[in-house]
């Protein structure tokens, strides 16, 4: 008798502590906050991803966070794609009718630089 009107009150009372509705809203809650700071995170990361993945002078971010090349004035389809447009023929024809001075100043500090590379190398 003693051990059934234990378990009778264990039973009615056992839905308290542990409400399934309150316990999944305050999951829920905790879930949505933790999304939260996961999503603030990745965008966050996401931020200093493309900080560092075009890092040129002649690369600007349109409205729609486009990579655009400034010399040409055209929208590249992806940050990857900078490289290969970079040196195309296009761009570079452009980019020396535009910035003559400039053009040849890169081309002169790219062989300087393999210079003092080779230089380096071999002393
Ligand atoms: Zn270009």
């Amino acid at each position: 008798m003693k051990n059934k009107g234990v378990t009778v009150i264990e039973t009615h009372f056992s839905h308290l502590p542990r409400n399934p509705a309150l316990a999944s809203s305050r999951d829920e809650r905790v879930m949505d906050a933790q999304a939260k700071k996961k999503a603030l995170y990745r965008a966050k990361l996401k931020a200093q991803k493309q900080g560092k993945r075009i890092d040129s002078p002649l690369v600007r971010y349109n409205e729609s966070d486009q990579p655009v090349c400034r010399v040409c004035d055209i929208v590249l389809k992806s940050d990857s794609a900078w490289s290969a447009h970079q040196i195309s023929a296009k761009h570079r024809e452009v980019y020396m009718h535009t910035h003559p001075f400039l053009f040849f100043l890169s081309i002169f500090l790219k062989r300087l630089l393999i210079i003092i590379w080779v230089v380096h190398i071999l002393s």
